[in-house]
């Protein structure tokens, strides 16, 4: 008896202005249709959170692929991780500028590749060699984020210097500063053969130090999927969600017994309660049980199942 598929997506959590609404969930939404494109005529969930991330990688109303924050020396750097819960293989990028759609590296990684992981360069020629054109740093940056940098490096010069909590500004600012954005996408699947399995790309933080790596392509951190717990892609400021190891805290919560739906609002809790993190999480298990949370103002998601499809910037529990 074939499994019913669900698929969810996001497209980032933080203080996302109303005016902003409604490219977030245009472009969720549109990610959600690719996805499910694939989950329909029967194809792995794989397949369909890689179509559902090209899409919004494409959409430059992210910080994914082009469009994406600059760093500090005013140059896109992706990273993307793909996982799949069925076998456990997984592959990712980091630090790769000269991709479009650095999923579709991280595909080949997970599928062509022994290794999980490539950095740089190396991640650049791999993937050239495995099929995936390269492109220019520059065809990834638009004026909106040169502007947006600059903007940002000017607040900047008067204060003091990157400290401890480099891209941590206070919560207070997290809450209300609509510049302050994480804008970056992921998307977990259930397919017809009850397999899971995760997705999550982006372009960083703001103005963040050439060479900086988040949490969005470490395993278990920004993404984590295992058919044995859970499916699950997170957002926000990487640092403390790196250091909860979040997306794997949570699926171990979902083996344990507890539902999607509970365990996601416990990884908010406990980010915000543990490290004073800001973000949120999407996660899936293979009863097709979701959760979706966010402990920012706003983060835009999607989910539709063979029965229900929904859209939204805030999620109530
Ligand atoms: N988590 C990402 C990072 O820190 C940013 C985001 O979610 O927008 O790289």
């Amino acid at each position: 008896m074939p499994t019913d598929p669900v698929l969810v997506v996001h497209g980032g959590a933080w203080a996302m202005p109303d005016d902003m609404v409604d490219a977030h969930l245009n472009g969720v939404n549109n990610a959600l249709t690719a996805g499910w494109r694939v989950l329909e005529r029967g194809g792995s969930s794989l397949d369909a959170v890689e179509e559902a991330v090209v899409i919004m990688e494409d959409d430059e109303t992210f910080d994914a692929g082009r469009g994406s924050f600059l760093n500090r020396d005013g140059k896109v750097q992706l990273d993307a991780l793909i996982m799949d819960g069925s076998t456990l293989r997984a592959g990712g990028v980091g630090c790769v500028e000269h991709l479009r759609n650095p999923v579709r590296a991280a595909r080949k990684i997970l599928s062509e590749s022994p290794h999980v992981y490539f950095v740089g360069e190396g991640a650049e020629k791999f993937a050239a060699e495995h099929g995936v054109s390269l492109c220019k740093n520059d065809d990834l940056i638009i004026p909106r984020e040169v502007e947006r940098l600059r903007a940002y490096q000017a607040t900047q010069s008067n204060s003091k210097p990157d400290g401890n909590d480099l891209f941590a500004p206070g919560s207070a600012d997290l809450d209300h500063d609509p510049t302050i954005s994480h804008d970056t996408v992921g998307a977990v699947a259930l397919d017809h053969d009850g397999n899971i399995a995760a997705a999550t790309s982006t372009g960083g933080t703001l103005n963040k130090a050439p060479g900086r790596l988040g949490d969005s392509s470490l395993i278990g951190c920004g993404c984590y999927a295992d058919n044995e717990s859970a499916a699950a892609s997170t957002t926000g400021w990487g640092e403390p969600i790196m250091k909860l190891v979040l997306a794997k805290w949570t699926a171990d919560r979902i083996s344990a017994g507890n539902l999607p739906e509970w365990s996601a609002q416990e990884a908010m809790n406990y980010l915000k309660q543990r490290v004073n993190g800001h973000g949120g999480i999407i996660v899936l298990n293979t009863a097709g049980h979701i959760g979706i949370a966010h402990n920012t103002p706003r983060m835009a998601w999607a989910y539709k199942t063979v029965k229900k499809q929904e859209a939204g910037v805030v999620r109530e529990n």
